[in-house]
């Protein structure tokens, strides 16, 4: 299970920490409610504008069910190497614009990811405080603006609690 966390700092200090940013402190459970405990990290690269950063990610394990739970920055979105402002900026570059920031597969690859999850993102905006009434037919577009204008890693954090999915998930 992974559960974002906004760390408030820009990716490089992350990367520069190491092993030592401010992780949350998870005492219990989701699942089983028993005792978590720190289960090392995990490396992971992330991509920022063609440059490549190796993170570690912090661990915890339940003692009792096996559980393992995985604090992933906010700046990040699960199972993506690309830093989630640069998916967005992708998306909403094509999508606006026409304008292809990488290379033409991968661009395709995010803006199909995003259309896939253009309900649940209604859904999303409908059931909680930032809701809008009504779409055009611009939708994405309409869609991306409105999740810039609630920050996109708050956005995307939110997004996560609300449906325990990315919004660029499968
Ligand atoms: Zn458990």
């Amino acid at each position: 299970m992974q559960i974002i966390h906004d760390f408030k700092m820009r990716i490089k200090d992350y990367c520069n920490n190491s092993m030592d940013n401010d992780y949350p402190v998870l005492t219990d459970c989701p699942v089983c409610h028993d005792v978590l405990i720190k289960n090392g990290f995990y490396k992971r690269y992330v991509i920022v504008s063609n440059l490549s950063y190796i993170i570690f990610i912090r661990r915890y394990r339940c003692k009792h069910c096996g559980l393992t739970v995985s604090i992933l920055p906010s700046f990040l979105l699960p199972h993506f190497q690309r830093s989630l402002k640069d998916i967005f900026n992708i998306i909403y570059q094509y999508l606006k614009n026409r304008r292809l920031l990488i290379y033409r597969r991968a661009v395709f690859f995010y803006v199909k990811r995003f259309n896939k999850n253009l309900n649940a993102l209604i859904i999303y905006f409908r059931e909680t405080a930032n809701g809008h009434p009504c779409f055009d037919n611009k939708k994405a577009i309409k869609l991306l603006e409105m999740i810039k204008e609630c920050k996109v890693p708050t956005f995307a954090k939110s997004f996560h609690n609300h449906f325990n999915k990315c919004f660029m998930a499968l």
